[in-house]
């Protein structure tokens, strides 16, 4: 772990740009709430990254063509707090406990490998941070991801 002040509106801005082409292909549309004061946070920017690009392209899939993504960012108890939602199918109540699971995945054979959000765990937790997600079949998803702006000593 890589450890540094950085400016978490600066690192979804760079997975943004990376899933560009994925985004104009699906016609998504993105709502960005970034807060223009956010503290840094230290953290590692590529396990970051890794964790917002896991989540973003799980949204991507599920709500295929014309949805819409919002990106929200503030400060919740000192800490930086990421909302990341989609307007997609949802979540079945008797799928959700699961989803964080190693191999669980409810892709087709060769689409997903059940890994990204187990990672995405792994790593946060890692961070000191947190993720949790709420999801309501019909209406969507959403994942909310708490980044300490201070690391704990370890
Ligand atoms: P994979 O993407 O390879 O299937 P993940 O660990 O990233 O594995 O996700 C596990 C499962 O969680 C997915 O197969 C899907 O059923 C569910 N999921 C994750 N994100 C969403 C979302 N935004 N909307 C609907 N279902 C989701
Ligand atoms: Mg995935």
């Amino acid at each position: 772990v890589t450890e540094e002040p950085l400016q978490v509106n600066d690192i979804i801005g760079e997975v943004l740009q990376f899933l560009d082409n994925a985004m104009l292909y699906s016609r998504i549309k993105l709502e960005l709430h970034l807060q223009s004061d956010l503290p840094e946070a230290v953290s590692d920017r590529l396990q970051l990254q890794q964790i917002f690009l896991n989540i973003i392209n799980n949204a991507i899939d599920a709500i295929g063509k014309d949805g819409v993504i919002s990106i929200t960012t503030h400060t919740v108890a000192g800490d930086v707090r990421v909302v990341i939602q989609d307007n997609g199918p949802g979540i079945d109540k008797q799928i959700l406990p699961h989803i964080f699971e190693p191999f669980y995945t409810t892709k087709e054979t060769g689409k997903g490998t059940g890994l990204g959000l187990s990672i995405c765990y792994g790593l946060i937790k890692k961070l000191g941070g947190d993720i949790t997600v709420r999801s309501v079949v019909g209406q969507g998803t959403a994942f909310t991801i708490t980044i300490p702006v201070h690391r704990e000593e370890h």
